[in-house]
């Protein structure tokens, strides 16, 4: 059981919940050199021989890039899906108009 964030209406037990990001922000993450670890299972065949590097320890660059960070996340109930998932749409249109109307003058 649980109280929906939105319309305050207590469920009823076993009433499925669903948590809706209604507040995110955009991150730019790091590139980290050899950041994953990973055992290697390629098998290379060179002059008619086959060497097999199964086992291996090997390490990959992670690229980093951007990505979407959560600022804020609220408990609904499925009718309130819908207009949670509107309001951060509207917050986030509002803020690339802000963005872009700072950015002209
Ligand atoms: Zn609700």
């Amino acid at each position: 059981m649980f109280q929906c964030q939105e319309c305050q209406r207590i469920s009823k037990p076993r009433e499925p919940s669903e948590l809706v990001v209604v507040a995110r922000h955009l991150h730019t993450f790091p590139a980290r050199p050899q950041a994953h670890r990973y055992k290697q299972t390629e098998v290379r065949h060179r002059r008619g021989r086959v060497f097999r590097k199964e086992g291996k320890v090997a390490y990959k660059d992670d690229p980093g890039g951007v990505g979407y960070q959560i600022d804020r996340e609220i408990r609904v109930c499925a009718q309130c899906v819908p207009k949670a998932r509107a309001r951060i749409l509207k917050r986030e249109l509002e803020d690339g108009q802000e963005e872009a109307g700072s950015g002209n003058t």
